[in-house]
């Protein structure tokens, strides 16, 4: 995988069928100058809509569209704190809290050195969109802040995040925008923000965060969920052709929350994962990933997947990222999981896959695929899940987490785990059969972004010019 994923220019064109949404488009890439990854994000979904459209005017006549790529409310704001040696840094903060049609803007934050507006309203977008076609009442946003918490003491992390809600805390409630985690926030960036959010409005307000900790609020299986149901939505692709998973070899990128537990599930359901990554390079362990092994290293020493390969043994490869190109996926497998970052899967790494017999490839990470390999699979005939679809389970559960803080109540682990199974197994035939509906069988991207749009069309049809 590349240290820096590819950098993808603004897709320009649409198909004869969707030309309707190109002038649409332009509108969008106009307003939003230079933030490629959220043109890339608009695009891909803009591209699928024109067949809904050409079925439902009444969404063209109410400017749904024009009204679903411009968010509710952008903030943007200064983050001072202080590191152990009392030197002063300034961060950026931002939240952007895209819709609201289907509930409390719901979406992480994600603490990187790369976040910036463009990136924070890609996710954002994404979010309304994945969150609507869990079925569940929650809108989309998403936020973070260009901080880099690699390196950086649990103290500093601790005055980093109370700076951050200190101005963040005013924008949040259990009814109005609720965040989570995201690449670089985990359970301990949770306590630290919860903590001050508590001090500053004197609420214990359990329903504002979630992924909180299993003894003050939090829901079994959230940190489980996203990787979990990643390999559940693969495993409903595969069964959907008469195959499973059980016996298959496969590829995970990445080795934070989504890999780890991608690879845990899809160990479960009888697979050999036999790669995982992180920014420095990647692993290849024939024997299968140790996992136990793997959480320690990562988890407890908070170390490299480089530190991995030279705990487990001689058996194990581990190569150093060497820029952009074919990393991870020039590995032989059935099936691909890429877990870690935007645009970390190209066209090469593609066909690099297609050519190693690649079967099914499901996106735990947000948008890791460029558009260029979305169609390389699609066109070899490879079952290709969007992170959209893929990788809801993580806010499905959140909205569990959610669901249990309003009655105060808290459910076992096969409970939830059953009730995210179900909620993968709805998310993978309403994409199935909008997909069928629209004439286009197989294609999970289109039935994603169709289903996901016209629940919130819906929704914003039903709740006037607002
Ligand atoms: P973590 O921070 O726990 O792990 C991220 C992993 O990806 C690390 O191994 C990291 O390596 C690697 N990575 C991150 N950025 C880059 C980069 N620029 N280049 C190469 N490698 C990179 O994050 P999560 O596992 O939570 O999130 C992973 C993906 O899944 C993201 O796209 C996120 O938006 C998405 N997602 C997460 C959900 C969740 O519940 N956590 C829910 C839905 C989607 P390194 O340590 O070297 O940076």
């Amino acid at each position: 995988m590349p240290t820096n994923p590819q950098t993808v220019t603004s897709p320009a064109s649409f198909d004869a069928e969707n030309r309707v949404i190109e002038a649409l488009y332009a509108d969008v890439v106009r307003r939003n100058k230079g933030e490629t990854e959220f043109h890339q994000a608009v695009h891909e979904v803009l591209e699928t809509l024109g067949p809904v459209l050409a079925r439902r005017p009444e969404f063209a006549d109410a400017r749904i569209i024009e009204r679903i790529c411009e968010p509710e409310r952008q903030l943007m704001f200064r983050v001072p704190w202080t590191d152990d040696s009392g030197t002063i840094h300034v961060n950026r903060g931002f939240r952007v809290e895209f819709s609201s049609a289907l509930g409390p803007y719901k979406g992480g934050l994600r603490f990187h050195p790369s976040v910036n507006l463009g990136i924070v309203k890609f996710l954002g977008f994404e979010q309304i969109f994945k969150n609507a076609l869990t079925g569940l009442s929650i809108g989309g946003g998403k936020g973070g802040s260009d901080f880099d918490p690699k390196g950086s003491s649990d103290a500093e992390i601790m005055r980093f995040c109370q700076s951050f809600m200190t101005e963040l805390y005013r924008h949040l409630g259990e009814h109005t925008d609720v965040p989570a985690g995201d690449i670089g926030v985990g359970g301990r960036e949770i306590g630290y923000l919860f903590g001050q959010y508590k001090r500053i409005t004197n609420r214990y307000e359990s329903g504002v965060l979630t992924g909180k900790g299993l003894g003050w609020g939090g829901a079994q299986v959230r940190t489980e969920a996203t990787g979990y149901g990643c390999v559940l939505f693969t495993a409903e692709m595969l069964r959907s052709r008469g195959e499973g998973l059980e016996g298959r070899r496969v590829a995970v990128s990445g080795s934070g929350n989504v890999a780890l537990y991608a690879i845990e599930k899809a160990q479960q359901l009888g697979a050999t994962v036999v790669t995982c990554s992180d920014s420095s390079g990647y692993v290849v362990d024939e024997k299968g990933i140790d996992l136990e092994l793997l959480k320690e290293v990562k988890e407890v020493r908070r170390g490299r997947v480089a530190d991995y390969a030279e705990l487990r043994g001689s058996h194990v490869r581990f190569v150093e990222a060497a820029g952009e190109g074919t990393g991870v996926w020039g590995v032989p497998c059935d099936v691909a999981l890429p877990c870690a970052t935007q645009n970390e899967l190209d066209e090469t790494d593609a066909l690099a896959l297609v050519r190693g017999g690649v079967k099914a490839v499901a996106e735990g990470a947000n948008m890791p695929t460029t558009p260029a390999a979305v169609r390389v699979f699609q066109e070899a005939g490879v079952a290709f899940g969007p992170g959209k679809a893929a990788n809801a389970g993580g806010v499905a559960t959140s909205a569990l987490e959610m669901q249990q803080n309003a009655s105060r109540d808290s459910w076992t682990f096969a409970r939830t785990e059953e009730r995210l199974a179900g909620i993968m197994r709805h998310i993978h035939d309403s994409c199935a059969t909008t997909a069928e509906r629209y004439g286009h069988p197989g294609n999970y991207v289109v039935g994603a972004n169709i289903a996901g749009f016209e629940l919130v069309a819906d929704a914003m049809l039903a709740q006037g010019l607002v």
